[in-house]
């Protein structure tokens, strides 16, 4: 396993939409090992591929069992060509970040609950039904594989906000910037 080098925005790569996946074979096995590796070494909740400059659909997800817990373990998905097949029409805005946007969080709006389709890395099928915070992040991680960003998601630019890592935050931002980089 290796750490990879995630980019950050102003880079193009992250504004490309990323090709589907076709070859199921070691290496996609190995580059999952290294977004994994690399998610939790930032520390974030969740990677894409293209942040990492790998223009292909392959995302990875981790997420605590019990946010009230820190004992209870970790939830981790691989999702290899993750689409959207079914989406809560209530929708909930919360702040956000991003391991390719530091320092800045946001509130973006998203569906409470999100059916997701893809496959392993071994190409078997999957599905995921995720809510609220897990739902939130798979849909943050599969708007990277468009080249979408959070704060292409905000309803309006004064809901994004700076916030300093390593410094003592107040509140609600302290944990929105820790609970959320993906
Ligand atoms: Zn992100």
């Amino acid at each position: 396993m290796a750490l990879r080098q995630i980019i950050t925005i102003g880079d193009p790569r992250l504004r490309e939409k990323a090709r589907k996946v076709v070859n199921f074979g070691p290496e996609l096995g190995q580059l999952i090992d290294d977004m994994i590796e690399t998610m939790r070494a930032a520390p974030g909740v969740g990677l894409a591929a293209p942040q990492i400059a790998v223009s292909e659909r392959v995302i990875v997800v981790e997420v605590p069992k019990d946010e009230e817990d820190a004992e209870a373990g970790t939830l981790l998905f691989e999702m290899v060509n993750p689409e959207i097949v079914k989406m809560n029409r209530e929708v909930v805005e919360e702040d956000e970040g991003c391991l390719s946007i530091p320092g800045y969080v946001g509130a973006v709006p998203r569906a409470t609950m999100i059916v997701v389709r893809g496959q392993d890395r071994f190409g078997r099928p999957q599905r995921v039904r995720a809510y609220d915070y897990l739902a939130r992040v798979f849909q943050h991680e599969i708007d990277h594989l468009d080249g979408i960003l959070f704060i292409d998601r905000v309803t309006s630019p004064d809901k994004i906000r700076e916030v300093k890592r390593g410094e003592e935050l107040e509140g609600e931002t302290a944990e929105a910037a820790a609970a959320l980089s993906a």
